[in-house]
């Protein structure tokens, strides 16, 4: 979906070119039109106009980074299968509808949900895992 507006904001929001925010094009972003006041911005899918999720501000986009950091291992280590049945998982974890699970369109809060479902199940993971290599 386009964003229409700026969440943080409420400017409207432009189609643009990268190279206009980072000097060089990495293809298109969405951008707030309270630029550079407001910095809220969203990729788009290599090669397309299709957001990568919904505009993030300087704020949003660290809590964001926090979550991939917190949540890419459990796919990327092979705790789950592949990248989509970890995000099965955190959909029910999260009781969110699977196809607005994505940390790209995550709020504030849902990121740090996101991190404390992942922290809980590591967890309870470690113990159980403890429990196997050491029956007493
Ligand atoms: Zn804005």
């Amino acid at each position: 979906m386009k964003p229409q507006k700026c969440p943080f904001c409420r400017s409207s929001v432009s189609l643009i070119d990268s190279a206009k925010v980072f000097g060089c094009s990495y293809g298109f972003i969405y951008l707030c039109n309270s630029y550079p006041k407001c910095d809220a911005r969203v990729g788009c899918h290599p090669g397309t106009i299709t957001p990568l999720g919904t505009l993030a501000d300087k704020d949003l986009r660290k809590w964001r980074r926090k979550t991939h950091r917190k949540f890419d291992p459990l796919w990327q280590s092979g705790v789950f299968p592949d990248r989509q049945a970890a995000y099965k998982w955190l959909s029910k974890a999260m009781r969110l509808p699977l196809e607005r699970t994505h940390v790209a369109m995550f709020d504030i809060r849902q990121c740090q949900r996101a991190i404390a479902c992942v922290e809980v199940f590591t967890r309870i993971r470690q113990r159980v895992s403890t429990k196997v290599t050491n029956p007493c």
